[in-house]
């Protein structure tokens, strides 16, 4: 499986969006089972005079409860995840001062709350940081031998926690680079293709600057196929795309859309910078050294976002220039692209 065009790190990313939409979904069902489990709690505090821990937990509950309703009806988490810690930080701290050592069952699932809610450097940070603070509070708090198996207990809570809960990141990661990508090239797939090409096009309706389809075929691929054998076909089509992804810029994203058939969606090129590109793209694969001194061509129609244009006649737009370029003999781009000549050697000319 390889990784050439996936989305880097960032919010952008598909696997991070559903990390992102669990957090959500964990968060929203945990408000409603701490303002179950903790409702009966905060009443007792207050019923018996412990009027700090009843504020305490009446916290945690109004956090949780505030962020359950938000998520349920907006899809967002009114209030950050750093301020609930905190109150709960402060919560289990005083607690141990103010209860005595039956707070301790309350750690674990502290835990289990940080690694489902926080982000990966979050909750290390959080879990170190609440290991220093509150084993050294057992200890000062509560008998020794108590503490001491709390503090074995909770580091291992916290490290396998945070190790289960990366072995599965990792492999939600993995399902969505599988979802969004051509195993062979790694390349985006068509399906993805889509949502780029749509949101691009919004964009440009909202003038939100511009976008171009490089619609990008390999010459006579049946022949290297004919002459070389099918597998030596596939390294050469890998080849072709690394040189393509790394001639492109990091916002452009490239998809195979067929066998031997890309799409290239380039933003913010005017229309003379976008055969710029696509010749320069051209000219890089002629160049590359694929298959020993036999040349690899593609030819690469190019066509500009029009304005009110839907997506399915902006992409064949570009489909048909691909053709074109073929027509006009391969290895070409169209519309045909002249390097435009600097001033000074124009004037020179003339
Ligand atoms: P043209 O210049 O007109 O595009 O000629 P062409 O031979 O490239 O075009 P055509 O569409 O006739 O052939 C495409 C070939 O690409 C056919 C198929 O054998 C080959 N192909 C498609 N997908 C793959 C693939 O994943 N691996 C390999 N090795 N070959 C593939
Ligand atoms: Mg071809
Ligand atoms: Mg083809």
């Amino acid at each position: 499986m390889r990784k050439k065009d996936l989305p880097s790190s960032g919010n952008s990313g598909l696997g991070e969006d559903l990390v992102n939409s669990f957090r959500l979904q964990f968060n929203m069902y945990f408000g409603l089972v701490v303002l179950t489990l903790l409702g009966p709690y905060v009443v007792n505090h207050f019923i018996k005079g412990r009027f700090a821990m009843g504020l305490f937990t009446g916290c945690i509950l109004f956090i949780s409860g505030t962020n359950s309703l938000s998520i349920y009806r907006r899809r967002v988490q009114l209030i950050p995840f750093g301020y609930f810690y905190a109150v709960i930080m402060a919560t289990l701290i005083s607690g141990l001062f103010l209860q005595g050592e039956s707070i301790i069952y309350w750690y674990y699932p502290f835990v289990l709350i940080v690694l489902a809610s926080a982000t990966r450097m979050q909750a290390r940070i959080m879990l170190i940081i609440s290991a220093a603070t509150l084993i050294p509070a057992a200890f000062y708090t509560i008998e020794f031998a108590v503490a001491a198996r709390f503090s074995a207990t909770y580091i291992m809570v916290c490290l396998l926690g945070y190790l289960v809960v990366g072995l599965i990141d990792k492999a939600q990661q993995q399902q969505a680079t599988l979802a969004i990508t051509d195993p062979l090239t790694g390349a985006l797939n068509r399906r993805t293709m889509l949502i780029h090409i749509e949101e691009a096009a919004e964009a440009c309706r909202r003038g939100l600057g511009t976008a171009s389809l490089l619609t990008i075929d390999i010459d006579h691929f049946k022949n290297i196929n004919d002459s070389y054998g099918h597998s030596a076909g596939d390294d050469a089509l890998t080849s072709v795309v690394d040189i393509i992804i790394q001639r492109k810029r990091k916002l452009d994203k490239l998809f195979r859309t067929g066998g031997e058939e890309f799409i290239m969606l380039a933003r913010d090129l005017d229309a003379d910078g976008s055969l710029a590109f696509a010749d320069s793209l051209r000219a890089a694969v002629a160049e590359g050294e694929i298959l020993d001194g036999k040349p690899i061509t593609v030819s690469i129609g190019v066509a500009n976002y029009d304005s009110g244009e839907n997506i399915d006649d902006w992409i064949r737009r570009a489909d048909d220039h691909m053709y074109l370029a073929k027509r006009h003999g391969r290895n070409c781009i169209s519309p045909p692209y002249i390097a435009s000549v600097p001033a000074v050697e124009q004037k020179e000319k003339a």
